[in-house]
């Protein structure tokens, strides 16, 4: 992918309201945070869940956006979802255009986008899809990227999830991180407000983010959050995010000091020490699922016994918490060990 730098700033920073509803309530916003940020952004096309809920101002927010940009000369941004709002968007000389979570999940959407914007070049943050699929993410960029979009970046705004949580979106952080391994030039910009889903947890959301070291923020601002007419409970008011921006800790990749380097060189020495014994158990462990394979297939048992894995589960879960570790991560870890010793176990029952 060929990806031209356009943010020169760490943390890029974005915010404004989720809607745009009033030109009163735009420029208010605007006008109290238009110094602290780098874009303003408020949806004007919104794509809601539910029919019943506020569905976006429509065309006349986009005159709303460019008074903002004229009287605090900030970029202003706004959602696009078909090539019609990508028309007007250009058309009215708006600086940055995003596609929604519930956008990026359809391929047809984007490339009907993705050819609205060609040859024009402008820039473009692609929010991840509503589930967790990072391939339709990447499949998005290179959409765009194929039709001259060359200034993108992603916006990492978390994944539904079935699985209770205090977030709103799960942020699964590790989709962002294999993002980046794949696209190391491409920006990476955390939504704090949509992962989170509730004001009281964007600060904490957008300091995990900056010690991911991800490249920015988008933070939804409103002047009055409750009375706001979507995501009024995720939305901070500008004095809010003036104190998150103050609280924020900025931390750095790499030491210059020498002996603080090589520290940290001797600790990770200690890493990976410790994840050689892991390896060199695992292949231990592999060893005696092949033995227990063989003894199985010779006497007539099944592969798979309910009870036997209902009580390595438990067991591990129990030592884990003596270890005071996450039995999630406990649990999580043993399922993957015991597929792969399933799948060793079938394929010495197939050799036979
Ligand atoms: C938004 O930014 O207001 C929005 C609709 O976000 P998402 O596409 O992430 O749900
Ligand atoms: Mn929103």
């Amino acid at each position: 992918m060929k990806i031209d730098k356009f943010i020169y700033k760490k943390p890029y920073l974005i915010a404004g309201p989720c809607s745009a509803e009033s030109e009163k309530q735009v420029s208010s916003i605007a006008e109290s945070i238009s110094n602290k940020v780098d874009v303003f952004r408020a949806g004007i096309w919104k794509p809601r869940t539910n029919p019943k809920s506020f569905e976006g101002i429509g065309s006349i927010g986009i005159e709303w956006l460019k008074k903002v940009k004229k009287r605090t000369k900030i970029k202003v941004a706004t959602e696009v979802a078909t090539a019609t709002h990508v028309e007007q968007c250009l058309n009215a000389g708006i600086d940055i255009l995003w596609i929604g979570a519930r956008t990026t999940v359809n391929p047809f959407y984007v490339q009907e986008i993705a050819e609205a914007l060609l040859g024009v070049n402008v820039p473009v943050f692609v929010k991840n899809p509503i589930h967790p699929d990072i391939g339709l993410w990447i499949g998005a960029l290179e959409r765009l990227n194929n039709n001259g979009v060359t200034r993108i970046a992603a916006i990492h705004r978390g994944f539904f999830t079935y699985e209770s949580s205090a977030y709103r979106n799960d942020p699964k952080w590790e989709i962002p991180i294999a993002l980046r391994k794949n696209l190391p030039s491409l920006p990476i910009i955390c939504d704090a407000s949509h992962i989170a889903g509730n004001r009281n947890l964007v600060s904490e959301v957008s300091q995990i983010a900056m010690d991911l070291d991800m490249d920015g923020l988008m933070i939804e601002t409103h002047d009055n959050p409750n009375l706001a007419l979507s995501d009024s409970k995720q939305q901070v008011t500008p004095t809010e995010l003036l104190s998150l921006l103050q609280k924020l800790v900025l931390r750095k990749q790499d030491f210059k000091n020498r002996k603080l380097s090589r520290d940290l060189k001797s600790w990770r020495t200690e890493i990976d020490k410790l994840d050689t014994q892991i390896i060199k158990k695992l292949y231990e462990r592999k060893v005696f699922v092949e033995e227990i394979a063989r003894f199985k297939l010779q006497n007539g048992l099944t592969i798979f016994q309910l009870e036997r894995w209902f009580e390595i589960l438990k067991t591990r879960k129990d030592q884990g918490r003596l270890q005071k570790l996450d039995p999630k991560m406990i649990s999580d870890i043993f399922e993957l060990i015991h597929k792969y010793s399933i799948l060793t176990q079938t394929n010495i029952m197939k050799e036979k």
